[in-house]
């Protein structure tokens, strides 16, 4: 303030007013400024001057087309020597279906001479759809975005040097699909219209005006201040003053009306902001708030296949390298190790591009995981195989692993993944799904299961594809939960889902936020140019290491999209049943490997393969069942694939570990003779016992003296396999204890008895009307209930494959079985079967006893196969069993360990959870007494007061029309036990229902067994797991450096200390526990005592700990 002479200064402030003064009407003033581009006046409006030329006539540009025939994708060389012709703008292309997807453009443009003066030039190409430009050698250049929507992308700047030159000739590859496949109607969950067509709007040379560009940024700012900021501040109403003042300066005719408007927009972003560039970061107060980083959420399959997602990785990510290039704060996170792979091997040349920013640091690998997966349904030990596969590939091409885990969209987090999160090398994690919940936090310590934590942040901005407006900018602040104890926030901006991106006027909007916050108190400060990495280093540094920030314990559930544990029953089946197989490869492959290594090698190239093929489909629109019908074509095809290499490599396996034996299967039988012999392998550790079903028509006829039970029909006979000492070896066993016998009664119509010494099920007129047990006199069905099979009406509000409702417990009715008959009638196995005919689906259910647990207190199991033809529409078929049982809590099983979720619902966040996922098991259990349902595929559970209910099958229509239709096969089984869940050995039980032994019949005079009875074995406590056994990542058979490890786990949630006993002959020289990675750095030495015939190590586990023991093998030669 300038300083005064005593009295005013009479000049500067008139005497006389005659003017009708400056008060304005706020409201109309700030609707005026939406008429200021496009809309009603857009041929006189900013709108108007936007381009100083345009031309499309065929003097200047050249378009020749070649359609890829069908679906097929060919790569650039190939479409390259394919014969063209001519097209032109206005030109349709499609429909999807019938065939026509992929089309090669080679476009030349003719710059006219006049047009050197212009800042910049650019071809301006809209399909309509998505496209990627090429140099004319194959280089990808960047993504298009066609189409009218907020992701619209379609300029191509033309290089200086052709600009010069006159000329340039480039290629446009255009893939008939949105951003968002190719929606029906407009709905984006409808499945895909394959009868779309898209139409080429525009393939001009433009001559944008930059300045005009400038303008309508800036102007975009402006009026997202007005509208985002509250009426009475300062800047608010200075940020409208300025628009409108904008809007009175600018004429349409006069270019120096342009320059004049810019600079009033000074007034809010600072004088000469422009000029400053990337270095208006480095201004203003030190402290940022809202860290943003660029990002590209790209489903890995959706409304699209992989196969699409394949071109839109390559889109996303050249138009992110390019953005780069011009805007030098732009730094860009991309997940997923498997889109990286696709890039290295479809596009090599981009994926070059893409590593040399990775190396210079601002492209970030981000996640440490194959694909951003599903996190409530892969197993322990998939889930750990995400980060491992995912953390070695980062390694290995970018010489460092990733610092933070990133699942932004899966729907709801087990427990399990900070243990998982840290054992392979993550301190931090991000996240955002939970916004659909009501979650106290933003910033907070994630607390797994076992007491490990992660930093985990939440964005408030609420979406992992925020536009990077003022709004989202200043979301990050105001819809901060813990404000009190950190108060940053990561704005992760770019148009995701289908890919695209950032944009470039994204960036422009965030410098102009950035200088309005430079230039006032108001708005937060935005933050460019760092990392993900950084962000969290800096939250640990603001909150003394996390220790001022809230915790969360436990599960971050979803309250949404609970249907995805059942939608596409087939998926489930083959993720289950591929992450055993190859658990059990694994297992065999490295047996064969250390005991016969002169003549088998581990065939650690085709386990990563598979292994690779089941983590693409955890990823989490896939396994869900959320994705369009086409993505399950493609995942079928993987899993089938999966299921034969890993018969295939377990067929070898065994064959050097029984030489000369054969797997019990139909086409062996005729290989069968008298004094062949059954013998089995268990991949698990533990005591067993199981019935097998042996052929005995024509020369199996032999194997009769094997079996302790024929079937009616003298086909089939039923032997059993004991496995009672816990050992891999298992051999035919005879039927000793009259306790173990099993019967099958009728007692009249309708009327039927599954029974042994210990537990009897009673089916009255189709519905399961007593579950006894019978050595304690405990009914444990109540009075006056049934259990048995139920359908509700399954009419989500709208997510259709996602969504099951609250409502749909609403209405239900319970199913009959009907047509039953007693199929076998003990004393190894007494079955019944029944069947349900219910619209036009048909469930045939066979209900079978057997003792299988070898815990004192367990009893036998009531196994239910199902074989269903299902066809109908928005209905849920359940089995429930109402129990003599009462608990606030049942217990579900999670990867590596379980979880509680209420019976009640006391409280929204209890009634929330009505349907809930469960690996292999549910049990709802009180002192003295429990009852589990054990699950082979199934995903769903509920526990409604005392009703346990297993969800077998939805139907949605959307966005696939067909899900679930046709033939299903499954099983699940009833286990009761005395005894609290904690005493039982319900996980056991669960574990040996989903892994048969494996079967197979020696010939007489066969080679002798190589395979050791047991190679390793657990003592000491029954709470520990042994899980995976397998070769090391790191070994070299030509270095001579050989290792097997193994992982284990605390199942039961206490703690427990263990012998580890392994066999001699293995040689085991040296013992290490180590993190998930197998790194030999902070491995920790364990100590080893030799006895004889077995090297012993002892291992203490807290709760839920997983633990990964690293065995090194004597040096040969
Ligand atoms: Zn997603």
């Amino acid at each position: 303030m300038a300083h005064h002479h005593h009295g005013h200064s009479h000049d500067s402030y008139p005497e006389l007013n005659f003017s009708p003064g400056a008060k304005w009407i706020k409201s109309l003033t700030r609707d005026r400024t939406g008429t200021f581009t496009g809309g009603h006046f857009s041929d006189v409006n900013l709108s108007s001057i936007l381009f100083h030329r345009r031309l499309d006539g065929d003097e200047n540009i050249t378009l020749l087309v070649w359609s890829a025939p069908g679906l097929s994708k060919p790569s650039f060389d190939e479409a390259m020597k394919q014969d063209f012709k001519p097209a032109k703008k206005g030109d349709s292309f499609g429909p999807s279906c019938d065939c026509k997807t992929n089309h090669w453009f080679k476009i030349a443009v003719n710059v006219p001479s006049d047009w050197k003066d212009y800042e910049r030039v650019q071809f301006e190409f809209d399909p309509g759809c998505e496209a990627m430009i090429y140099t004319t050698d194959g280089t990808p250049l960047q993504g298009i975005t066609g189409g009218y929507g907020g992701d619209r992308r379609v300029e191509y700047i033309i290089p200086a040097d052709a600009r010069a030159k006159g000329t340039h000739d480039f290629v446009a590859e255009v893939s008939c699909n949105g951003m968002f496949g190719v929606p029906w109607n407009g709905d984006i969950i409808m499945p895909p219209d394959m009868n779309r067509t898209f139409k080429l709007d525009s393939a001009d040379l433009v001559a944008p005006n930059q300045d005009a560009w400038g303008l309508l940024w800036d102007f975009t700012a402006l009026r997202e201040l007005v509208g985002t900021l509250p009426g009475n501040s300062a800047l608010q109403n200075k940020a409208l003053y300025v628009a409108n003042e904008i809007m009175n300066v600018f004429s349409k005719n006069d270019p120096s009306t342009i320059i004049a408007a810019r600079k009033l927009a000074e007034d809010i972003f600072g004088e000469n902001w422009e000029k400053k560039g990337a270095n208006i970061y480095e201004e203003g107060a030190k402290v940022a708030q809202i860290w943003g980083i660029g990002h590209c959420h790209i489903d890995t399959a959706w409304l699209w296949p992989y196969r699409v997602t394949q071109q839109k990785v390559a889109r996303s990510w050249s138009t992110q390298v390019d953005l780069m290039e011009r805007y030098p704060e732009h730094r860009f996170a991309a997940s997923s190790a498997q889109q990286y792979k696709w890039l290295e091997q479809l596009y090599p040349k981009l994926f070059e591009r893409v590593k040399e920013q990775v190396l210079a640091g601002k492209f970030h690998p981000i996640g440490g995981s194959w694909v951003e997966n599903d996190a409530n349904m892969p197993s322990g030990e998939a889930l750990a195989r995400q980060f491992i596969y995912g953390q070695r590939f980062f390694e290995s091409r970018f010489g460092k692993r990733c610092d933070t885990a990133w699942l932004p969209d899966s729907f709801g987090l087990t427990g399990a993944l900070p243990q998982l999160i840290r054992l392979s090398g993550m301190d931090y994690f991000f996240t955002q799904k939970l916004s659909c919940n009501v979650f106290p936090h933003s910033t907070f310590n994630w607390v797994g299961i076992d007491g490990t934590q992660v930093l985990c942040h939440m964005t408030p901005v609420d979406t992992y594809t925020a536009q990077a407006t003022v709004g989202d900018v200043n979301k990050g602040v105001t819809n901060h939960k813990n404000l009190e104890s950190s108060s940053t926030s990561l704005l992760v901006f770019g148009n995701g889902d289908g890919g695209g991106g950032p944009l470039a006027k994204m960036l422009e909007n965030l410098r102009r936020i950035r200088g309005a916050a430079n230039e006032s108190r108001e708005l937060p400060l935005v933050h460019m140019g760092r990392s993900a990495d950084d962000f969290f280093e800096e939250i640990k540094a603001q909150s003394d290491q996390g220790k001022r920030l809230p915790n969360w314990h436990g599960e971050l559930y979803l309250e949404f999209h609970r249907g995805t544990y059942t939608s596409h029953g087939s998926i489930k089946r083959g993720n289950r049943k591929s992450e055993i197989l190859l658990r059990d490869v694994e297992h065999v492959a490295t047996l064969a490997s250390v005991y016969k290594q002169d003549e088998y090698l581990y065939p650690k190239e085709k386990i990563d393969d598979s292994w690779e093929k089941v983590l693409l489909n955890q990823f989490h629109d896939v396994l869900p069942g959320s994705a369009i019908g086409m993505v399950y074509d493609d995942a079928e095809q993987l899993y089938s694939e999966v299921r034969e290499d890993g018969n295939e490599l377990l067929e070898e396996a065994f064959r050097v570990l029984f030489p000369s034996s054969l797997p019990l299967i139909s086409a062996n039988v005729d290989k069968l003779t008298r004094a062949s012999t059954l013998v089995g392998y268990n991949t698990t550790f533990f005591p067993r016992r199981d019935v097998v079903k042996v052929p005995l028509s024509g020369p199996a006829k032999a194997l009769g003296g094997s079996v302790l039970q024929t079937s009616a029909d003298g086909c089939d006979g039923y032997a059993l396999l004991d496995g009672a000492q816990g050992r891999s070896l298992v051999t035919t066993g005879e039927l000793v204890a009259a306790d173990l016998q099993v019967s099958a009664q009728s007692h009249g119509e309708g009327h039927f008895v599954l029974k042994n010494s210990q537990v009897q099920l009673t089916l009255e007129n189709g519905r399961i009307t007593s579950l006894l047990d019978v050595k304690l006199g405990r009914e444990l069905i109540p009075t006056g209930h049934t259990g048995g099979l139920l359908i509700f009406e399954d009419r989500p509000n709208y997510w259709d494959a996602w969504d099951v409702e609250i409502h749909h417990l609403e209405k239900a009715e319970k199913l009959k079985f009907e047509g039953v008959k007693i199929v076998a009638s003990g004393p190894l196995r007494a079955s019944i079967e029944a069947q349900v005919k219910y619209g036009k689906s048909t469930i045939l259910v066979t209900a079978s006893s057997f003792h299988s647990s070898l815990k004192p207190n367990s009893r036998p199991l009531f196994t239910f196969d199902a074989t269903v033809d299902w066809h109908e529409r928005h209905e849920f078929l359940k089995f429930e069993l109402p129990l003599n049982i009462h608990s606030d809590v049942a217990t579900y099983e999670t990867p590596f360990g379980h979880v509680q979720r209420p019976t009640h619902k006391n409280t929204t966040w209890d009634a929330a959870k009505f349907e809930v996922c469960g690996h292999k098991f549910a049990d709802l259990s009180e002192f003295g007494y429990g009852v589990a349902i054990l699950s082979e595929s199934k995903y769903g559970f509920s526990c409604q007061g005392n009703v346990l209910r297993i969800s077998l099958l939805r139907a949605a229509t959307a966005p696939d029309a067909e899900q679930d239709q046709g033939k299903h096969e499954f099983s699940w089984a009833v286990l009761p036990h005395e005894g609290h869940f904690l005493q039982s050995d319900v996980p056991i039980a669960a574990y040996l229902f989903n892994s048969p032994v494996h079967v197979r019949f020696m010939p007489e005079g066969g080679l002798p067994l190589v395979a050791p009875r047991g190679f390793v074995a657990l003592s000491g406590a029954d709470n520990v797991i042994l899980e995976t056994v397998k070769r090391g990542d790191l070994d070299s058979d030509s270095e001579n450096r050989r290792t097997v490890v193994l992982r284990l786990y605390e199942a039961f949630g206490g703690h427990a200390t263990v012998k580890l006993h392994i066999d001699a002959e293995l040689r085991v020289v040296e013992a290490y526990t180590t993190n998930l990675m197998e790194d030999d750095v902070d491995a920790v030495a364990q100590e080893l005592v030799h006895t004889e015939g077995q090297s012993t190590i002892k291992l203490a586990f807290r709760g839920f700990e997983v633990k990964t023991v690293k065995l090194v093998l004597a040096k040969e030669g």
